[in-house]
């Protein structure tokens, strides 16, 4: 057996052994008595009995050895700032924040939602609740008043953090009267709202309610706040997912499990160490900003770099003027942000020296082989595709390369990660799928490794009947991803359970015809639909963004381009899966996250109402497909 399939069966084998040893990785006030209790499933507690602080952790512990160096380096190319705070700086800030909170009224379990643009602020703010004992929910700072006011009455917090504003292509978007309109929506009322001024609009402050940040700050310029030793299963935040689906989930996650399961992942996923620096590309309003931009790095001793701005601006070199300047060691980003550097000019990959990077690690939606093809050749790191979801706080699929070097196979994120015992499930029968190369529904049987959520927030019930209902009277979670796996254990997404289509009897896999249309070299990026067909069912219906559109306002260059892609797809898949119409548009519609709005699509496709739209990006997208269609 190599390295790793001895690690991963350890793991699964021999459970509780295996997590013990990982749980050394953390700092403990009182250690854990019990590894993981899954006496009441699907709800498993890891390191019972055990008291820590993820604060603690990530901060404190490292004050003696490293205080010094940097930690948290802040750089908006919107304000065109840059703050590096050391470990000790952190500590000072982390505490005058905590002291506000608890000024402000803030106690132990209670909820504080923060509402930010990517400032060092909002970093202190989480800190400063895992160092309290307060639940963080972070609402991503793209997000309007109801969607906002929508997650104030799920989370019922007791004070939120803001800001006047966030800054977007170099202009100003106002936070305040969003959140203002917010809460005057919410049927809660937070008692109390910090805001950080960043002078980039004006604020009207509330009397009695609203609080600026820079006041509090100077009145506990020395305050020192202990970390609060919490039970390993005190719940840390709450934190919603993207809504690609539908309505968000709350997801719940503990302190001890998430504590160990981050640790564990920067040594044996990312092969860190402390002093290197990490730069993941994603906002602290996503799980991987909350996994990968504050808590993971830290742990591990990083500094760790957030990002306030586009990765185009000034021009499409800033991110690799980033990883030069501050020697970047890990670059963590996504395929959506890859395919909008595929439209520019590729000669911004390589004007920066790069060498530090050891690897770039990308997540959140399916990695084409034509974009992971182009970002490896173009900037000559690894590129390493990685699965997870919000639930699960870190990856169920990648290479494991601390542990054994894997070799990378373009289009598969990887093997199933040490902890989660990945089946396959038959979507029909119910069935595990154990031989190579078998569709099935990605599913991890029960317990989830430590790290992942607990619950739905204030919501058991909706835990259960949502993920843990594939197989009656089996605790086996369901991902609702599709996927096959390989001879060697390779796993391959096909993309969402909803996203099959039904063509003549014939069940397709969107991603799979979307693989085919984005290798044609004038594709930059591409979504198919099922639409509603009398004859077949349904038949797919590609929307394409062209890397290059010159001509295309030309009918006959039009219907060369279209007929081009569906004699790819009819070459690669079979004429079945030819899309029925190909139409070319100069955006997709996505979620706030970058994730492609599929069901948004088909019904404006099918001309039905397309739902809750709250999560989406641009409405511009959306409207050009209903001008196509309509036609
Ligand atoms: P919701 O659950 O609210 O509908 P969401 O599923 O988009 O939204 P996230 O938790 O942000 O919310 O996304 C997780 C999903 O993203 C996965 O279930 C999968 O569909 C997709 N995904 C993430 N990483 C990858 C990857 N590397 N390859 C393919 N798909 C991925
Ligand atoms: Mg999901």
């Amino acid at each position: 057996m190599t390295s790793y399939a001895n690690f991963y069966r350890q793991s699964i084998d021999q459970r509780d052994n295996f997590w013990a040893t990982q749980a050394r990785l953390v700092e403990w006030q009182t250690p854990p008595e019990q590894v993981c209790d899954y006496s009441n499933p699907p709800f498993a507690r890891w390191f019972v009995g055990g008291t820590t602080n993820l604060c603690h952790n990530a901060v404190d512990r490292h004050l003696a050895e490293r205080g010094e160096q940097a930690a948290l380096i802040a750089i908006s190319t919107e304000t065109d700032t840059e703050r590096s705070y050391s470990f000790r700086e952190l500590h000072a800030e982390v505490q005058r924040m905590a002291a506000s909170l608890l000024a402000l009224g803030v106690k132990k379990g209670d909820r504080v939602l923060v509402y930010m643009p990517m400032v060092a602020e909002a970093a202190f703010a989480m800190l400063a609740c895992a160092r309290i004992g307060a639940l963080h929910t972070v609402v991503f700072g793209g997000f309007a008043s109801g969607s906002l006011a929508s997650r104030i009455d799920d989370a019922e917090p007791v004070v939120v953090v803001s800001a006047d504003a966030g800054s977007r292509g170099g202009k100003a978007v106002a936070y305040k009267p969003l959140l203002d309109e917010a809460i005057r929506l919410a049927q809660h009322k937070p008692k109390a709202v910090l805001l950080v001024d960043r002078g980039l609009v004006p604020m009207e402050l509330e009397a009695g309610r609203d609080h600026l940040w820079s006041a509090l700050r100077t009145q506990h310029l020395d305050a020192q706040v202990p970390c609060e030793w919490l039970p390993s299963t005190h719940p840390s935040y709450t934190l919603y997912t993207s809504g690609t689906t539908g309505k968000p989930k709350g997801v719940q996650r503990d302190t001890g499990g998430y504590a160990v399961a981050l640790a564990a992942s920067m040594k044996h996923i990312f092969d860190a160490r402390p002093g290197q620096t990490f730069f993941a590309t994603s906002d602290i309003g996503w799980v991987v900003g909350h996994s990968y931009i504050i808590y993971g790095p830290l742990i591990a001793g990083m500094a760790t770099i957030m990002y306030e701005g586009l990765p185009t601006r000034p021009d499409a070199g800033v991110w690799w003027s980033i990883v030069e300047k501050y020697k970047v060691t890990h670059m963590f980003s996504a395929p959506t942000a890859v395919r909008v550097l595929k439209k520019q000019d590729p000669s911004w990959l390589t004007k920066y020296d790069v060498s530090t990077l050891k690897a770039l690690w990308l997540a959140g939606e399916p990695l084409d082989e034509p974009t992971a093809q182009w970002i490896s050749d173009a900037l000559q790191v690894p590129i390493i595709d990685n699965y997870w979801q919000t639930e699960t706080g870190w990856p169920i699929l990648t290479l494991t390369n601390g542990i054994e070097q894997q070799a990378t196979r373009f289009g598969s994120p990887g093997k199933a990660v040490y902890g989660y015992n990945v089946k396959l499930i038959d979507e029909v029968t119910g069935q595990e799928l154990t031989e190579p190369n078998q569709k099935g529904v990605v599913a991890i049987e029960g317990p989830l490794p430590p790290g992942c959520m607990q619950t739905v927030w204030g919501d058991d019930e909706r835990f259960v009947s949502t993920y843990w209902s594939t197989i009656p009277g089996r605790q086996i979670y369901s991902t609702f991803d599709w996927g096959i796996r390989d001879a060697d254990g390779y796993y391959f997404i096909l993309g969402r359970t909803d996203d099959v289509i039904n063509v003549a009897g014939h069940r397709l896999g969107t991603r799979e015809i979307e693989e085919s249309i984005s290798s044609h070299p004038n594709i930059a990026e591409v979504a198919v639909v099922g639409v509603a067909d009398s004859l077949k069912g349904q038949v797919a219906m590609a929307f394409a963004v062209p890397r290059d559109a010159t001509g295309l306002e030309n009918d006959a260059a039009r219907l060369k381009l279209e007929g081009e892609v569906m004699k790819r797809v009819d070459g690669q898949l079979g004429a079945v899966a030819r899309p029925a119409r190909v139409f070319f548009v100069t955006a997709l519609p996505k979620t706030r996250s970058g994730k492609l709005l599929r069901r948004a699509l088909q019904a404006v496709a099918e001309r039905r109402d397309p739902g809750d739209l709250t999560t989406m990006e641009d409405p511009a997208a959306l409207q050009q497909v209903r001008a196509l269609v309509g036609e």
